[in-house]
């Protein structure tokens, strides 16, 4: 989501008169736009704004804006901190220096050919670990008619592919006139000529419904990736976590979704040391990613966020030598899966849709969401190119461009 926020107050700016900088050095304006979900991504903005200190001094044309999750309801105690930082600004919203009266759509002029869309802002969840509905808000969904011209717009700009975005895809719409949801959304963006290929982000198992599924399923330009959280493989550590699921459910999810759409990557987020999480607990999430073997897992230690019900309610009680040992066992184990799952890839031809370049080579994406890079001479960007697979890692494809007819 920040991300996809940075994009588009950089065409902001664009379109305001601004070009970017190629360093903090030369430039005239700095925003960061800040991530405080765990406490070590809020430490690394401090630091930033720390380190930006002597520059602003030095130069009192500078003007520092921040952005971003950081910026709570307490802004006076945020400019008390930072009196040197000129404007603070809270997440989705546009600089306030800049008349944006007639914004209208706000878009790249050249954008990549991947891009993301937000669908929904906020979120109505309240999981106890998570600062997010505190710091965005409840969940504000936009119209399908904003969407889809949008991304019309987008695919007129040369856009390929877009990721739909909101902390829970899968309640998009309840709050709209008609309710609609994700899969009517997925429906009238499959009709949109030039557009290839859709994904969404990020799904939550008690939202996810069989008619999504049926969607995926059946939508040719919607591709067989999902993101589904899975936190625990505890379902009492999951209670506690306010997650309103059980093990039990995401197992049965995980098989429907796989029995609908054959070749369907999963990835799944995992929080280590939960308070009282007790060793047995944590051995049955070790179990669930040992059984369900997902494409990808994000794993984190948990930290607690001030004004959580976590946070006030739970002893911060696993010590942090615990948490860190869980967590490479998790990321030992998923560096063993996640090796299994793309060497079966060895030899195949995929189709990958190019995204940029890197270091000489080309980078893009599968529809299941995996990178791959591969060397050729022509322009390739934005093009769908099939690669014959010839290195694998977990991470990562490497390959060559194949022009015969798919294996
Ligand atoms: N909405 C998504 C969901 O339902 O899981 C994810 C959004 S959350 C901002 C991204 C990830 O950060 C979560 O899946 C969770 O694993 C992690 N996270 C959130 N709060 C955390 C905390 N207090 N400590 C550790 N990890 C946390
Ligand atoms: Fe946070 Fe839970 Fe909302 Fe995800 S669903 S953003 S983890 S409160």
């Amino acid at each position: 989501m920040n991300k996809a926020e940075s994009e588009r107050l950089a065409s902001y700016l664009e379109q305001a008169g601004y070009q970017s900088a190629t360093s903090a050095e030369d430039a005239e304006l700095i925003i960061l736009n800040s991530c405080v979900v765990r406490q070590s991504a809020e430490n690394k903005v401090i630091n930033k704004l720390n380190a930006l200190k002597p520059l602003k001094r030095s130069r009192p044309g500078l003007s520092l804006a921040v952005t971003g999750c950081l910026v709570n309801s307490e802004i006076d105690q945020l400019r008390q901190n930072f009196p040197y930082v000129d404007y603070f600004f809270k997440p989705g919203e546009y600089p306030p220096w800049i008349d944006n009266t007639q914004s209208g759509l706000i878009l790249p002029q050249h954008p990549s050919p991947a891009v993301f869309v937000p669908i929904i802002q906020g979120c109505d969840n309240f999981c106890s670990y998570c600062i997010v509905p505190y710091r965005r808000g409840r969940e504000r969904s936009r119209p399908v008619e904003e969407i889809v011209a949008e991304v019309k717009e987008l695919v007129r700009r040369g856009v390929k592919e877009v990721t739909l975005l909101g902390q829970n895809v899968d309640s998009y719409g309840h709050d709209l006139p008609d309710t609609p949801d994700l899969a009517d959304l997925l429906c009238e963006l499959n009709g949109i000529d030039g557009l290839v290929r859709i994904r969404f982000l990020t799904s939550h198992p008690k939202d996810m419904s069989a008619k999504l599924i049926e969607k995926v399923a059946c939508l040719g330009k919607v591709c067989e990736e999902i993101s589904l959280p899975v936190q625990s493989g505890s379902s009492d550590i999951l209670r506690a976590m306010r997650r309103d699921y059980t093990v039990e459910h995401y197992y049965q999810l995980v098989t429907d979704i796989r029995s609908r759409i054959p070749g369907v990557a999963l990835s799944t987020d995992v929080i280590v040391g939960f308070p009282s999480e007790t060793e047995e607990q944590f051995q049955a999430t070790f179990d669930l990613l040992s059984a369900l073997r997902f494409d990808t897992v994000h794993v984190a230690i948990y930290s607690p966020r001030p004004g959580t019900v976590a946070a006030r309610e739970f002893m911060d009680d696993v010590p942090l030598a615990t948490k860190r040992e869980r967590l490479s066992r998790v990321e030992r184990l998923q560096g063993v899966i996640a090796t299994e799952i793309n060497s079966r890839l060895l030899g195949k031809t995929v189709e990958v849709l190019v995204e940029g370049e890197k270091k000489g080579r080309w980078r893009g994406r599968t529809r299941s969401g995996k990178l791959v890079f591969f060397s050729d001479n022509s322009n390739c960007l934005g093009r769908l190119v099939r690669v014959r697979i010839e290195k694998t890692s977990p991470w990562a494809l490497q390959g060559s461009v194949k022009t015969s007819n798919p294996d």
